[in-house]
């Protein structure tokens, strides 16, 4: 029998709700994408509650979930996939944090939250925080680094830490930064407390005074002078991906924290060039590199971010848009491989209706193409038309055993 592919393709945000605008249609029902609509035609389709009934899924333990990972059991907080997915590694005992330089006065009032947002000097300024050492705790190192504009990650090394701590950002401005607090009564949460606390107002000191910040006042920008952190995680302690289920998978994304999700459950990442996570990201270029993976990997996990920035932002074109462009990325890939030895799946990690710009807990749909598959009678790929597939309502984590099983993948109960 010849070996068969997996290749499940998770467009953010996708799922929305009837907009006035587009006459109480659905960005899905409106754009035009002959290619996913005839392979509904020839696939079977249903509805995804991706974490569960009615709860509006973060991505990171959304993606866990369609990947067969119980988010419950394995999210253990976005810190830690931020932290992977920009390269750091990370240990057990680790806590990593999301990190943003920030403009605070001098009496530590949040001014921007963001440091103006465009920080070409965010690799400099990282190496003085890289230097700061916890007086408090000399055994704790840090390890900080600058991903895009103005986010990073912070890692906080050593024995005796905890993640059970509140975050110094108080995401708003024109208040004070928070003091972090222990959110468990164990001396190990006391301590990363103290820790944060402490490198939040070192942080403060060093970047203060830094050249590259004096030279941006001296431009007229804001200073990238705080470092405030949220989402403290630890690296989830998991089965990887091929032990758990006997085959190799490899992950193509743009955003990190969905290069994190991938790395923390085992899967190989590649970096297209051009794969931005923006809406003008080179779905094409993913397209051909799903294409070649799929010589050596018999998993593969594609992922899209921009209908879910296009949500954020109340864009109903620029979404419109970008599902057609995940249409030809759809047909580039279907083009590229033998039909007979792919099931393709796509689906959503969760809706980002329009009209409330931000997720929300309506089921997902989503197709499953592939030889052999018995379909049912949807021939469009939309939310309202998934509602009659024959998958049903299903949940985020059955999604990959039905794949693993079409492609004789899964192992069998009993004799
Ligand atoms: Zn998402
Ligand atoms: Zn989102």
């Amino acid at each position: 029998m010849v070996e068969k592919r997996i290749i499940l393709i998770v467009v953010d945000g996708m799922g929305d709700r009837a907009i006035p605008e587009l006459n109480y249609k659905t960005p899905l029902e409106v754009a035009n994408k002959p290619t996913i609509d005839e392979l509904t035609r020839n696939g079977l389709t249903g509805i995804i509650d991706v974490i569960g009934v009615g709860i509006p899924p973060g991505s990171a333990p959304a993606n866990l979930a369609l990947l067969g990972y119980d988010p419950y059991e394995c999210y253990t907080g976005r810190g830690a996939f931020e932290a992977l997915g920009l390269g750091l590694d990370l240990f057990p005992g680790d806590i990593a944090f999301r990190a943003n330089f920030a403009t605070v006065n001098d009496d530590l009032i949040v001014l921007d939250r963001r440091a103006g947002r465009y920080l070409v000097e965010g690799d400099l300024l990282a190496e003085a925080i890289n230097d700061i050492k916890i007086e408090s705790s000399p055994n704790v190192s840090i390890m900080f680094k600058h991903g895009v504009e103005h986010r990073g990650v912070l890692v906080l090394r050593g024995s005796g830490l905890s993640k059970d701590v509140s975050d110094t950002d108080p995401e708003k401005e024109n208040v004070k930064i928070l003091t972090s607090k222990p959110l468990s009564n164990t001396p190990e949460a006391i301590r990363t407390a103290n820790i944060l606390n402490e490198f939040t107002i070192k942080s403060f000191k060093v970047l203060s005074s830094h050249p590259a910040n004096l030279s941006r006042i001296s431009r007229g920008h804001k200073p990238a002078n705080i470092i405030l952190c949220r989402g403290a995680g630890t690296l989830p302690n998991i089965k990887k991906f091929e032990e758990r289920y006997g085959i190799k998978g490899v992950c193509i994304a743009g955003v990190p924290l969905i290069k994190g999700v991938a790395k923390a459950v085992g899967l190989d990442v590649l970096n297209v060039e051009g794969a931005t996570g923006g809406l003008n990201s080179n779905l094409m270029a993913k397209a051909e590199a799903a294409v070649k993976a799929a010589e050596k990997y018999e998993f593969i996990f594609l992922h899209v971010k921009g209908a879910d920035t296009a949500s954020h932002d109340g864009l109903i074109k620029e979404k419109i848009r970008f599902i057609e462009a995940v249409d030809e990325m759809v047909g580039r890939i279907i083009e590229g491989l033998n039909k007979y030895e792919v099931y393709l799946s796509i689906t959503a990690d969760h809706c980002s209706p329009i009209i409330i710009r931000d997720h929300s807990g309506d089921p997902v749909p989503v197709l499953i193409y592939g030889p052999y598959i018995v379909n049912d009678d949807v021939d469009k790929f939309s939310e309202r038309d998934c509602l009659k597939g024959g998958l049903g309502r299903i949940r985020g984590l059955d999604l990959l055993p039905i794949l693993l099983s079409y492609s004789s993948k899964a192992k069998k109960f009993g004799e």
